[in-house]
C-alpha cells in the first residue's frame, strides 16, 4: 500500500468526513510547487485556496515567525503586542482605512462586519431590527452570521433558521438591489470579485452604484476582500481598481500567507460611531505569531514588488487561457481578474478535470458547479504558466 492510501485510511478514521478531499497528502512544499507523501511533485495553482501569495518556503517569511517563536507566540488582548501594531500600521497605510480587528479567519472577520454594522445602525437609530443586503451566489463563510449573508441555499437549509434581517440580490444587477432597500437597511455586503460562486468580478456600474446608493442612505458598504484581496488582482485590493472605497472591508487568506489569521478594517466614520469596548473580543486573534506573518507578508509585497509582478505577468496567463477556450468547445468562457482567474467548463464535470490535472502534477480547483479556478502564488512566473497550461492540456 502507497504510503498515501494508508495516511487517508487513518485520516478517515478521526477526521470527520466534511470534505470530498481528493486522494493526494500534500507533505511539504517549496516556491510554487508541493510534494506528496510519496515523493510526487505538484505544481501548485491553487495556493491552498488563494491563500500562499508568496509561494511555499520563503525564506525571509519562515524566518521572521521562528524569531518570533522565539520571543513569543501568543500573550493576550488584555495587553499591546509589538508585531499586531506593525501588521496593523501596514495594513492600513496599503488600504487607506481608519482601524484594524484581526481575527483568526476570514468567516470571522464577517462576524465582526456584522455586528460593526449592526452596531453602527443601532448608534445612529437606537432600534433593532436592521436588513443586509447580500448577494446570490456569493460565499462569506460558514458560521451562522457569515452563513445567513451567504447566497448559496444548498450551504443554508438544514442549519435554519439563521440570522435574521438578510436580503438577498443579484450581483452586477443595480435594480435588484435597490428592489430590496428599505429604511432598515443598514449594510450592503458582497465581493469585489466573487470566488467560490464562480469567479465573478463586480461591472464598474455596479459597483459605483452601489456605493452611491450607500452614501446617499448612510448605508455601509461592506467589500469582502477575503479572497480577491492581497494583490490577487493587480491591486493591493480589489476595490483600488474601482476607485470606490468600502466603510468596510474583509482580509483573510493571504493576509497571513499560511498563518491562520484574519481582520475586519473600518474606515473613520464606521469606526468612530461602533463597536467599543465589551462588544466584540478574541482570545487568539491578533496574536504576536500571526501578527508577524501579516508583518512580514506587508514588507515582502514592498521589497519584492509582488503587485508590479502580478501586473507583469496576467496578460501572458490572460492570453493562454482566452487560447485555451479557443482550442477546446467545452470551455466556453474565462473570466477573473489578474491571479484569479475561471474557466467555464459546459458538457463535462470539471471535477474530472482537476482529478487527471493531480494525476499529471498540476493542482488546480474549482469554483461554482462548472468553473475551474486559477488561484495560483502571487509569484509564478511565465514557465510556471506554460507548465500548467502543457499538464492542464493533457487533462482535457
Ligand atoms: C474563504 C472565504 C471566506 C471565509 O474565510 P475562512 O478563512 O475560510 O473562514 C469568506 N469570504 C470569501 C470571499 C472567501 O473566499
Amino acid at each position: 500500500m502507497s504510503k498515501t492510501q494508508a495516511y487517508i485510511d487513518r485520516a478517515e478514521e478521526v477526521i470527520l468526513h466534511t470534505y470530498n478531499r481528493y486522494h493526494i497528502v500534500l507533505e511539504k512544499g517549496q516556491g510554487v510547487y508541493l510534494e506528496d507523501v510519496d515523493g510526487k511533485q505538484y505544481l501548485d495553482f491553487a495556493a491552498g485556496i488563494a491563500v500562499f501569495a508568496l509561494g511555499y518556503g520563503h525564506p525571509a517569511y519562515k524566518e521572521a515567525l521562528k524569531e518570533q517563536i522565539d520571543k513569543v507566540i501568543h500573550t493576550s488582548n488584555l495587553y499591546y503586542n509589538i508585531p499586531a501594531i506593525e501588521a496593523a500600521e501596514k495594513l492600513l497605510k496599503a488600504c487607506g482605512m481608519s482601524r484594524v480587528f484581526f481575527t483568526n479567519s476570514g468567516t470571522e472577520a464577517i462576524e465582526g462586519a456584522i455586528k460593526a454594522a449592526r452596531k453602527y445602525a443601532y448608534n445612529k437609530e437606537g432600534c433593532t431590527d436592521h436588513e443586509i443586503i447580500a448577494m446570490n451566489h456569493s460565499f462569506h463563510g460558514r458560521s451562522i452570521g457569515a452563513l445567513s449573508v451567504t447566497g448559496n441555499p444548498h450551504y443554508q437549509e438544514a442549519f435554519k433558521p439563521l440570522m435574521g434581517g438578510v436580503k438577498f440580490a443579484d450581483f452586477n444587477d443595480l435594480d435588484s438591489v435597490k428592489a430590496q432597500i428599505t429604511d432598515k437597511t443598514c449594510a450592503i455586503i458582497l465581493e469585489t470579485v466573487q470566488g467560490e460562486g464562480g469567479i465573478y468580478p463586480a461591472d464598474k456600474a455596479f459597483l459605483e452604484g452601489v456605493k452611491a446608493i450607500c452614501e446617499e442612505r448612510d448605508i455601509l458598504l461592506i467589500l469582502d476582500e477575503i479572497q480577491c484581496g492581497m494583490g490577487r488582482t493587480g491591486d493591493m485590493f480589489a476595490w483600488q481598481a474601482y476607485g470606490v472605497e468600502p466603510d468596510i472591508m474583509t482580509c483573510a487568506k493571504a493576509l497571513g500567507c499560511g498563518v491562520p489569521v484574519g481582520a475586519f478594517v473600518l474606515n473613520e466614520k464606521t469606526a468612530k460611531a461602533s463597536l467599543v469596548p465589551g462588544d466584540h473580543g478574541t482570545t487568539y486573534g491578533g496574536n504576536p505569531l500571526a501578527c508577524a506573518a501579516v508583518s512580514k507578508v506587508f514588507d515582502i509585497f514592498e521589497e519584492e514588488k509582488i503587485i508590479d509582478h502580478v501586473r507583469k505577468v496576467t496578460p501572458y496567463l490572460e492570453k493562454k487561457l482566452d487560447e485555451l477556450t479557443q482550442k477546446y468547445e467545452f470551455l466556453t468562457e474565462r473570466r477573473g481578474r489578474g491571479l484569479m482567474q475561471g474557466l467555464v467548463v459546459e458538457g463535462r464535470p470539471v471535477g474530472e478535470i482537476i482529478t487527471k490535472a493531480l494525476d499529471n502534477g498540476l493542482i488546480v480547483i474549482s469554483a461554482g458547479s462548472n468553473v475551474l479556478r486559477l488561484v495560483p502564488p502571487l509569484i509564478i512566473t511565465e514557465e510556471n504558466i506554460d507548465e500548467m497550461i502543457e499538464k492542464l492540456e493533457k487533462s482535457f
